[in-house]
């Protein structure tokens, strides 16, 4: 979780004003399938999407805060008249569920928010108790960020940290206030909906990025929608299966899409990144895991497979990538090593 925050002050250089239409743009991918792709932000956003049902609109995701979840549905009424009545929880991570609230009475008959079973357990074992430990620590973050503005001399810094300061704060009071929402409607492998115009699979392919990911896949139009499974970003791996996560991504690999509509980063086509990932996973684990046989220590290892995987996915993974890979690397040693899944 850590690093997507800290990715997100990154990217705020630009400042963006938080409207409702500034924090997602809606782009087509398919004919009544839009990806919501979340724009920069101090909490970042996960990107969603909107799938056109016959009697509805199903989204992907509902974001890290209920105001991001309540301008989606502000923005899709410029697409379609049509209520929301699905809602899919892609995994337990804060910033892809966080807005849930928002659906419950949205809809004179109510919206089922879906997700895996794995997924709402996770949310209220675990999603739930860092919610609250969030409430206590997100007041230090904005102790540090006062103390860097009292600092900063330099007015474009003063103005990204104020604008940082300003979302933070609003942040804190959303989190304050939020009632966390468990889905309602859970399946083990998948669930199917089959409407006239279109079929939408939501399925559980195995551990990954957690153990209850689901991925959304339309087979006419050929749109696959990962979630944190598979994006533009760096691997987040903090919840993940390392191992199992390749096989996972090798599994949905194999389904015939052209699009891929990920948690993070922009709209992707074919299979490359796919690929890209399992590899990283495998070069990772395995670097990782020579290096542990030799004796290395954490701190050995963080810079020895850093100095192995940098150069090799510079121009692939994002620009942050030697940075986020610090992480990754900790977490394969703590596997390698026996310390966790
Ligand atoms: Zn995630």
């Amino acid at each position: 979780m850590k690093c997507w925050r800290w990715l997100g002050i990154i990217l705020l250089a630009a400042a963006p004003p938080l409207a409702a239409e500034e924090l997602f743009e809606l782009k087509p991918v398919a004919d009544g399938v839009y990806a919501a792709i979340a724009k920069p932000a101090t909490k970042v956003n996960c990107n969603g999407a909107v799938i056109l049902l016959d009697d509805g609109v199903m989204l992907v995701d509902t974001f890290s805060k209920p105001s991001a979840a309540r301008a989606l549905m502000e923005q899709i009424k410029s697409v379609t008249p049509k209520p929301v009545k699905y809602v899919v929880d892609t995994h337990f991570h804060w910033d892809h569920y966080y807005g849930n609230e928002v659906y419950l009475g949205a809809w004179p008959a109510g919206v089922e928010i879906i997700s895996s079973e794995a997924t709402r357990q996770n949310i209220e074992q675990r999603g739930i108790p860092r919610v609250k430990r969030e409430i206590l620590e997100v007041p230090k973050e904005i102790e540090t960020l006062k103390a860097d503005l009292a600092k900063a001399t330099d007015a474009t810094k003063k103005a990204v940290i104020q604008e940082n300061l300003r979302q933070t704060e609003a942040y804190l009071a959303e989190l304050k206030a939020m009632r966390v929402t468990l889905p309602t409607l859970t399946f083990d492998r998948s669930l199917i909906l089959y409407r006239q115009s279109r079929t939408v699979e939501i399925l559980y392919l195995g551990k990954g990025h957690t153990d209850g990911d689901a991925v959304v896949y339309l087979p006419k139009e050929k749109v696959i929608i990962t979630g944190d499974a598979l994006h533009g970003w760096t691997p987040y791996m903090g919840d993940s299966y390392p191992y199992d996560w390749i096989r996972m991504l090798e599994a949905t690999e194999k389904l015939d899409f052209d699009y891929i509509i990920g948690g993070h980063g922009g709209v992707m086509r074919g299979k490359g990144q796919f690929q890209m990932w399992e590899q990283y996973f495998r070069d990772l684990l395995a670097e990782t895991a020579a290096a542990y046989a030799q004796g290395a220590t954490l701190e050995e290892t963080r810079q020895r497979v850093a100095a192995a995987l940098v150069p090799k996915y510079t121009g692939k993974m994002p620009a942050t990538f030697p940075q986020d890979v610090v992480g990754n690397i900790e977490k394969a040693y703590r596997v390698v090593s026996g310390a966790t899944n």
